[in-house]
This record gives C-alpha cells, structure tokens and sequence, in this order.
C-alpha cells in the first residue's frame, strides 16, 4: 500500500498540471489552524527540518504545497541526501534548508502588502529517508484578532482561501493548541462548516506540555467534539529551548518523548490515546493511504471521461494531427521565406528599372520646366524644329548651352542616392507588408526583429550602393552616345509622357471649371484676372518711371469676385500656360524633325533627356542589383533562420507558438490528452495494487 500512495502522489501532481478542477482531484492533507497555534512547528517537526519563514509579523501569505517524498536508504546502506526542491523555479536541488526558509520567506514577501494573501500555492517537494510519503498544504493561519496592520478584509481573505482547500476529497488537519479552548479554534469550527461528521477531519493538539496531563488527555479523547479520525497531541517545542536547524527535529523529539513518557498514566498504551509526532505521521499516512485508495475508483473514471473527451476533440478540430511548437516555427518560417520568393520577384532587374526610369522620368521633367518650358524664347525653337531647312549645326549657341545645363542638371541631381533610396524603400514596404499578414500578426516581437534586421542590412548597404552608382554614372556628365533605336524609343516615351502631363493639366483645368462654376464664368474670371495684372504691370512701370513710392492702391479684385475664385483663376493661367506650352512641344515631338534622330537632339531636348534618363535608370539597376539587392535577399533568410529559430530557448520556442491562439489552442489540447493518457496508464497500471480499497482502521 506504501506503494499505491506514493504512485498516487505522484498522480496527484500531474492531474494539478492538467487542470485544477475539483473533478480531477486526488486527496491531500491541508493544514489549517490560527497564528500561533503551532502548525509551523508541527509540520517542522513532521520533516524534521526547520524550513518555515518565521517572523512576528504574518509570514505565510501564499499556500504551499508542500509533497514529502521518502528515499530509501541505498545499497551501501548509506543515508541518501535530503534535500528540498522548487520544481517551478528550477533552483535545482537545496541541501540546506536554511536556504528553502529563506526562498519561501522571499516568495512570501513578492506577495504586495495590498494584497495580503495570494491563491497563487508555491510548489515545494522535500526528498528525505526520514519522511512518509504524504502530501500536505499549509494555508497561512487564521488571524484571530484583527489589529491596524491587518485588516478586517484579510481575516475574509484568509478563511476563504482555507475554504476552498478544506473542500472534498482533501484530509483537514485542524491544529489547535492545547492551552487554547477548542470552543475557540478557528480550524475545528471551518473543519466542521465542511465535514459535520469529521469523516475526513484530524485533530492536532498541540502544545501538550502547557497543561495538565489530565486535561490534555480529556481533550484528546474527544468527547467534546467527536472526529472520526480522532485527535492526535503533540509536543513540537522544547518549553524555552531555542532549536537550531539542524537539531530541530531530535531537541522536540526527546522533549515530547520526556513529556508522554513522564506522563504514561494518561497517554500510555493502555490509554488508547494517541499521542507524539510520530504516531501523527504514522496517522496521517494511514489516513491519505486509504483515502487516496478510496478515491482511486472515482479518479480513474474521472480521467477516462477526460481522455475520451479530449481525445473526441482532439480527433474533431484537428483530425488528430499532432503539431510542436518547433513545427509551428518551422512552418511559419517556411511560409515567410515563400512569400519573400514571391516578393522577389518585383524586384528583378526590369522591375526595379521601370521604377527608376518612372523616377528618373519626374525628374526629366522637373529639368524641362525649370530650363525650357519657363523660357520666353520657347516658340522660337518650336520654329526652329518647323523649319527644314535649319540645319542643327546653325543653331544658336543658346540652345546648345542650354542642352547641354539640362544633361548636367539631370545627372548630377543625386540620382545615386535617389535611386537606392527608392529600391530600399521598396524593399522596406516588402518586409512590412511580408510580416504584417498572418501569422505575424500574432507575433508582433518576431516582426519587429525581422523589421529590424532587415533595417541593419538595408543600413549597411545604402551608403556603398549610392556610391557605387554615382561612380558608374559619371561618364554620362560628360558624355552621351545615343543610337537610332535609343532615340526613337526616347522619343516615343517622351510624346507619352507629354501626353500624360498634356491629359493632368487638361483635367486640372476641368476641375477649376466645375469648381468656380462653367466655362463662362472661369473665362470672365480670367479676363478680370488679367486686367488685374496689366493694370499692375502698369502701376509698377509708372512707379519705376517715376522712380518714386506711389502709394499701393488696395486692389479691388475682393469686390467682384471672392478670393477663393481669383485663386483658382490664377491657377487656371498656369494651366492653361503650360498646356500650349505642352501642345506644342508635342507637336514639334510627333514632327519629321525629332523623328529623324540624335542629330536633332538641340531641337528636340526632350527625347535626348529621355534617352539619357533611360541610361542612368539601366545603370543603376545593374550596380543597386549587385550592392543591394543580392545582399538583402541573400542576408535576409539566414538572419531569419538565426534570428527566429536558433536564437530561441525552448521555453521561447514554446511562448512563441503560444502567441498564436489557434495554435494555443491546438497545444494545450493536445497536451492535456497526452497528459490523461499519462495519467491513465499509471492509474491502470495501479490496479495490480489495488489489493485493499478498505478504509484504515479506525481508532476505537
Ligand atoms: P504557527 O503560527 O501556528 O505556525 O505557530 P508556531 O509553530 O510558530 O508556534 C507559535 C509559538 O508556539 C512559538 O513561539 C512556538 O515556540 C510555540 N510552540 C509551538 N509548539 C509548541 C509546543 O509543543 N509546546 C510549547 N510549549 N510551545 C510551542
């Protein structure tokens, strides 16, 4: 039988991992009784070890579940180790107890002071060959008297934390001490709330040595309020005698063996009391043995109606497909790297050329504006392209001077750092977009780091990309060869462009019309605007003829039109403006001239822009592909792999599969089924035990 509680201890442990159900509970001893009334010293006594915080002040805050484990002696007949372990904060194991005191005082003391007790049980296992294998649970004690630094709401606290655990199938140790009437304790009075009968209820008497043996010995017969299980007194403390740690179980030993041994009329054999330490022990496995016996029937069906249950949903919502958190990871790192393939593919070489060339294009056209299409004299090469018989060679020094400003503007306008700026940020847009989607959405760290990482290598790269570029740009600042079929396909894309910006301008235009209300309404708004302006014009050229301060006349425009509207008239001058500018240069573009080829580039400087547009946008795809790209999509799996996999300790791995509910969810299913098949095994494999599922025998 030894063996079956043992087992069931250990079973009780891992139904506690499984869920905390009242269902899936196997028996355990709690210790309840109020401060002072000695559970500290008794249960010292029952390890045989001093272990508990001490203090005046209330030192036990949180239950401890406290589970004594009984190592035989070994082989050679050596004493094997005692030592203490926490499982949950892997400390390892403790030799010196000293140190378990001073962990669970520390444990104790994490517990805020608002509030006062905590439900969270601290796990604590002693392995000793001085121990039975019992499980116990120390509640804090009751507090009699409420004072200023322990609140009316504490005592609650308290009594309802020791009413949840003193409820079925657990064994209550009431402690009450003996110079303490029992009318008064608190632990038999809750024991009582919850077990009428003292079916499952011991009596601990403690402090026998301060009161008469004839009076101890009336309390534990028990008359006055009968426990089936009977009362048990002890003597935990030498009157006076300061125990230290290590002596602490031999000190109160002989002292209570001296007490009941110089009382032997009251409490010896004949007097059928029970009495000392170690007949408690003895008691309280005898207790748990067959209470843990009986309860075996219930828990075994219990844990079969789980397991049939989990393994029903298990088989339902997962078609028993098992996961790990390590496949998880792997899967997820897996569809991350597809998705960046298929990313990858917008930044092949054509791909990044076309964007650059639609950057480089805003920028041909920011040159055009600025050198050209502002320029006063720009009918004038408008007839210079008409005319055929215009040679280029005879084309004004002007036209050649400003050529050759707009090649320079446009090459040397950054486009080495504009260019990698652009693809970077692009690529930046691809990793946000990659780890925004599922799964990442659950697993915001893990983005953030790719984000990160993916920022390092882009950083490292840009300012060697940009230059390289700039480096390979630079013979297109002094010189630009341009074919047939490069001037024909610029000139193609130019007449485009222009008819883009020919189409934006149209509609702006459109927009202005509606907006200030008709055609007839824009066109008086524009020849009052007009009028404003000649007559500004004037104002000014008869203020420098005089060479004199005239003063400025308010201008009346707020009085027939709102300001609003001479706005938007203004702006539909500029419109307008640009687009006969826009129109003609179409035309000259669509002309014999500009389609004859490079030797018409003066005359046509729109096309030669394009074509050298087109060049730098080749060039710099090639030296962004080589510094930049191959790097990142070369770097950027392994710092996944590294960062997302190998950097990872198995609890992380573990968490990391857990920030996804859905794999949460299919985890712990398929942990608690696992568990309940463990479970389940070891209590069939009990049954070759079950020899004798009667209760102990009881005290007469
Ligand atoms: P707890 O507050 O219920 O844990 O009680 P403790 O174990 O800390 O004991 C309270 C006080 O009672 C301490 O001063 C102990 O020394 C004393 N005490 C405990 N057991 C005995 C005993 O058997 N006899 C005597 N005389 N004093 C005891």
């Amino acid at each position: 039988l030894m063996h079956l509680t043992r087992k069931l201890i250990e079973i009780r442990s891992m139904l506690l991992g499984i869920d905390q159900s009242d269902a899936l509970k196997l028996p355990s001893i709690v210790v309840i009784g109020s401060q002072s009334s000695g559970k500290s010293s008794l249960l010292e006594a029952i390890v045989g070890h001093e272990f508990l915080p001490k203090g005046n002040n209330m030192v036990t805050r949180r239950p401890i579940e406290l589970t004594l484990v009984y190592t035989p002696a070994k082989a050679d007949g050596k004493s094997p180790e005692e030592y203490g372990e926490f499982p949950t904060l892997g400390l390892g194991k403790i030799t010196n107890f000293a140190q378990i005191q001073q962990t669970l005082t520390d444990l104790n003391l994490a517990v805020p002071s608002s509030e006062a007790v905590s439900n969270d049980a601290i796990d604590l296992r002693i392995y000793s060959p001085n121990v039975p294998d019992l499980t116990l649970i120390d509640l804090p004690g009751y507090v009699q008297i409420s004072s200023m630094d322990q609140p009316e709401t504490l005592k609650e606290k308290i009594a309802s934390l020791c009413e949840r655990y003193i409820r079925e199938p657990n064994i209550i140790l009431a402690v009450c001490a003996a110079d303490v009437d029992l009318a008064n304790s608190p632990a038999l009075r809750a024991s009582r709330k919850v077990d009428p009968l003292g079916l499952r209820t011991i009596g601990v008497i403690t402090k026998m040595d301060l009161v008469p043996p004839e009076q101890g010995a009336t309390i534990l017969a028990g008359n006055r309020y009968p426990l089936h299980l009977g009362y048990v007194g002890v003597v935990t403390k030498s009157a006076g005698n300061n125990f230290s740690s290590q002596s602490a179980g031999t000190v109160a030993k002989r002292s209570e063996n001296d007490y009941f041994g110089n009382h032997r009329d009251y409490f010896g054999a004949s007097s059928s009391l029970m009495v000392g330490t170690d007949t408690l022990r003895r008691r309280l496995m005898e207790v748990l043995e067959s209470s843990m016996a009986s309860s075996l029937h219930g828990i075994t069906n219990a844990v079969q109606l789980e397991l049939e249950e989990a393994t029903y949903q298990f088989k339902v919502q997962y078609n028993d497909r098992r996961i790990t958190a390590e496949s998880y990871i792997a899967e997820t790192v897996d569809t991350l790297k597809s998705r960046f393939k298929d990313f990858t593919t917008q930044f092949r070489k054509p791909q990044v050329r076309e964007k650059l060339k639609m950057m480089l294009d805003e920028k041909v056209m920011d040159v055009l504006e600025q050198l050209y299409w502002l320029d006063k004299r720009m009918p004038e090469l408008g007839a210079l392209a008409a005319d055929s018989k215009v040679k280029p060679q005879d084309v004004e020094a002007y036209w050649w001077h400003k050529l050759e400003a707009a090649s320079s503007l446009l090459t040397k306008s950054g486009v080495g750092r504009d260019s990698t700026l652009l693809v970077a940020d692009g690529l930046r847009g691809l990793i946000d977009s990659i780890v925004s989607g599922d799964p990442f959405t659950h697993h915001p760290r893990a983005a953030e780091r790719i984000v990160q990482f993916s920022h390092v290598i882009l950083r490292e790269r840009i300012g060697v990309t940009s230059d390289q570029v700039e480096n390979c740009i630079k013979p297109f600042k002094y010189e630009v060869d341009v074919d047939e079929r490069e001037w024909e396909q610029g000139r193609e894309r130019a007449v485009e462009l222009f008819q883009t910006e020919v189409a934006m301008c149209e509609s702006k235009l459109k927009e202005i019309r509606k907006k200030v209300g008709g055609g007839r309404r824009l066109r008086s708004l524009l020849g009052y605007v007009q009028g404003l302006e000649e007559q500004a014009k004037e104002r000014r050229n008869r203020r420098l003829a005089r060479e004199e301060d005239v003063q400025e006349v308010s201008e009346p425009e707020s009085y027939r039109y709102p300001p609003g509207q001479i706005l938007d008239a203004r702006h539909a001058m500029l419109y307008s403006d640009r687009l006969s500018i826009l129109k003609l240069r179409l035309a000259a573009l669509k002309s014999r001239r500009c389609k004859a080829g490079p030797e018409s580039d003066v005359l046509c400087p729109e096309v030669f822009l394009n074509v050298v547009a087109d060049k730098l946008a080749h060039t710099s795809t090639m030296f962004i592909n080589i510094e930049l790209l191959d790097h990142f999509f070369d770097q950027l799996p392994r710092g996944i792999d590294s960062r997302l996999i190998y950097d990872l300790d198995r609890k992380e791995v573990e968490e990391f599969a857990r920030e996804n509910p859905v794999v949460k969810h299919h985890l712990d299913l398929q942990e608690r089924k696992d568990k309940l098949e463990e479970v389940m095994k070891q209590l069939n494999s009990l049954s070759t035990l079950r020899t004798d599922t009667q209760p102990a025998p009881r005290r007469q």
